[in-house]
């Protein structure tokens, strides 16, 4: 393999981390209880409700996504409480399976690898539950696994359609900074998110945007915590501290990132990955391939997961792409393993950088004997040359 040029990392997150969030980064660490560190406490926390679409307050662990989670449950739920989940792909059923790891009760109103969820499915389920034992409704905004996404607006309205308590539950780790998301609009008690995708950060943040309701419910009751509670993290954010080290190197980087976010404008991101992953349907279905995800209305901004070709290994194109290309394509997951790979199309990415993403593709289909048609690419620029806006 030529190791010229940069190593391409098109899974869907960790993404790239742009140029001026990694010298952010690159900086010598800080007294984390210097005036210093409460400066930049203050501002990152103030500033990231933005992203969230959030008044409330939004909790910052050092911790992967599946800290995130763990929190979220954890500071709302109490021991044995029944959650509902609709397990639109791999992750959404990871959750599930660490909700019942850490004592609650996750039942599932439904289950479609290819599409998002089903908010009729969500209220007649929320409707039979007529003593109230469903605390919460947890789904997966983008499901990162499947590249589906939820309209998140349709389940808050299930939930009220049914006039159900239960808190909603988002875990947008992949779709935060992607796919629009609005907490205080749509009425969502808790998000969870992670640093590494949409957010253009290494690994290692996570994040609770906490509503109101979820905080109380925190207060009255909740599963035994200590490093994940809400309660002293809130407290000690107020003057822009924390209560143990926090990564603070992530946190100037995460200053620096959500700058270049606001500077391009949320909606504007929003509709530069809507259009990197239309260009990137058209030159699968130029190249007679089928999107894993077959609604429409569902399509991800963020990743295309692409069906394999009966009778060929996913990972074994893969492997060809890396070893030829110094490509990473996402693996399909557990139950779509080695029959699907997933191109990420979030972050950082623009025209040119997915254009020689997908050439890699069709170049690699062609070295794994991978039957396809030609032309996926022109097609993708066909669309991208006619949709730029100057
Ligand atoms: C990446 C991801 C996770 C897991 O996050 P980690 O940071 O790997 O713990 C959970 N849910 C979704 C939707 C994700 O994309």
């Amino acid at each position: 393999m030529s190791k010229a040029g940069r190593h391409f990392l098109q899974i869907p997150g960790p993404s790239p981390v742009p140029e001026p969030v990694l010298a952010a980064t690159a900086r010598q660490v800080i007294d984390h209880r210097s005036p210093e560190f409460g400066e930049l406490g203050t501002r990152v926390l103030s500033k990231i409700k933005k992203v969230f679409k959030t008044e409330h307050d939004v909790v910052i662990y050092p911790a992967s996504g599946t800290g995130a989670w763990e929190a979220a449950l954890s500071n709302a739920l109490s021991p044995g409480d029944r959650i509902m989940t609709y397990e639109t792909g791999h992750f959404a059923s990871l959750w599930a399976k660490l909700a019942r790891k850490i004592g609650l009760d996750p039942v599932t109103a439904g289950e479609n690898w290819r599409a998002g969820v089903d908010p009729d499915a969500v209220e007649a389920a929320l409707r039979k539950d007529t003593d109230r034992a469903i605390k919460a409704v947890c789904v997966v905004h983008n499901e990162t696994s499947t590249g589906s996404t939820t309209v998140v607006k349709e389940v808050r309205d299930a939930i009220d359609a049914a006039g159900h308590p239960a808190l909603l539950m988002v875990d947008s780790i992949s779709g935060l900074a992607s796919a629009d998301l609005r907490m205080d609009e749509w009425g969502i008690d808790v998000i969870v998110a992670g640093s590494q995708k949409g957010l253009m950060l290494p690994p290692g943040l996570s994040f609770n945007a906490v509503g109101p309701k979820a905080l109380a419910a925190s207060k009255a009751a909740g599963i035994r915590r200590s490093y994940w509670d809400w309660g002293e993290m809130i407290a000690f954010n107020k003057t822009g501290y924390f209560p143990y080290t926090p990564a603070t190197n992530l946190l100037f980087g995460l200053d620096a990132a959500i700058d270049m976010l606001l500077e391009e404008g949320l909606e504007n991101v929003f509709a530069r990955h809507a259009r990197m992953a239309e260009a990137t349907r058209r030159a699968v279905q130029s190249w007679g391939m089928e999107n894993l995800c077959a609604s429409p209305r569902h399509f991800s901004p963020v990743l295309t997961a692409v069906m394999m070709p009966e009778g060929h290994s996913a990972d074994a194109f893969r492997s060809k792409v890396l070893e030829n290309f110094n490509m990473s394509l996402g693996s399909g997951l557990s139950k779509v393993a080695d029959r699907v790979f997933r191109i990420g199309h979030l972050g950082e990415i623009n025209e040119l950088t997915l254009v020689a993403t997908l050439a890699g593709c069709e170049m690699g289909f062609e070295l794994a004997g991978v039957p396809h048609q030609k032309g996926g690419v022109d097609q993708a620029m066909r669309y991208l040359a006619e949709t730029s806006a100057a």
